[in-house]
């Protein structure tokens, strides 16, 4: 079963007009991701056409960068419904935006997210913010932890209009890996383009940290990351796509599969330790 771990199937009419510009630049076939997001049916066939079995759908609180507020929850949780065993949906909750942060974990748990988002240049923050009195991310990670929801942090800089690229290091996520041993935390981009080296550190130095390979082209991932085949167990494909830089989920699978790695290495990235991550 390849999994994709990193697709951007979101609903579209919330996104703020800047962020929405930054999607539909360079891209002739916005429509067509339009009609993905309004209909599951039509995103698996694509699925199907690209030879991707299964994908997470990433959606996150980012009021005011992107537009996203905690309704993308329910409505992920509703789109994957046609499809759950290939759909997985992430949501998330906003440390600053939930006005009871135990009550809207509940909800998510409750909804069956699969996977929880934090974005730091996004939802501007540190995802170690917990140490500086923002309890709120404590209490969602605690949480995750305990009912074995993985979370995805994003690192690396992101190119939106607001978005605050300092939170992008993912240096920060290694308190996060030390007090939350038992949660599974993958790093969304390895930290592209500027921290490869922290986030292949972080996922050597804990067990419980893994590589989302999501936003950085094939054909280039053995230059951001050459000793890849020693960290292929705790690894996992993705695209990002739709997001900027990334115009097709084909292409990035085909040049993915012409990488001079090990048929293991690959076999594990694009499924195992998928697996090992949702079961
Ligand atoms: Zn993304």
């Amino acid at each position: 079963m390849v999994t994709d771990c990193h697709i951007h199937i979101s609903p579209v009419e919330m996104f703020r007009p800047e962020a929405l510009a930054a999607m539909k630049r360079k891209r002739q076939n916005f429509d067509q991701i339009v009609e993905f997001c309004h209909s599951p049916k039509l995103f698996l066939a694509h699925l199907d056409a690209c030879g991707i079995d299964r994908a997470a759908l990433i959606n996150y609180v980012a009021p005011e960068v992107i537009g996203f507020t905690s309704e993308v929850n329910e409505w992920i949780a509703r789109y994957v419904q046609t499809d759950p065993k290939r759909l997985l949906s992430c949501g998330s909750i906003h440390p600053k935006h939930s006005a009871n942060v135990l009550a809207d974990m509940e909800q998510i748990l409750r909804l069956g997210i699969r996977l929880i988002k934090i974005h730091p240049p996004h939802q501007l923050l540190y995802p170690n913010d917990y140490l500086r009195g923002v309890k709120e991310l404590e209490i969602i990670y605690r949480a995750a932890e305990a009912n074995g929801v993985p979370v995805m942090i994003h690192t690396g800089t992101s190119i939106f209009p607001g978005a605050r690229n300092k939170y992008g290091d993912p240096i920060h996520v290694d308190d996060v890996a030390v007090d939350f041993p038992k949660l599974k935390i993958l790093l969304a981009h390895g930290g592209r383009p500027l921290w490869m080296d922290t986030a292949f550190f972080l996922v050597r130095r804990h067990p419980n940290v893994f590589l989302d390979l999501s936003g950085i082209p094939p054909k280039t991932l053995l230059e951001y990351f050459p000793r890849l085949e020693e960290i292929a167990s705790k690894s996992l494909f993705g695209t990002d796509w739709p997001g900027p830089g990334v115009p097709d989920i084909k292409q990035n699978l085909d040049d993915f599969r012409r990488l001079p790695l090990s048929e293991a290495a690959k076999t594990q990235m694009l499924e195992r330790t998928a697996e090992l991550v949702w079961g």
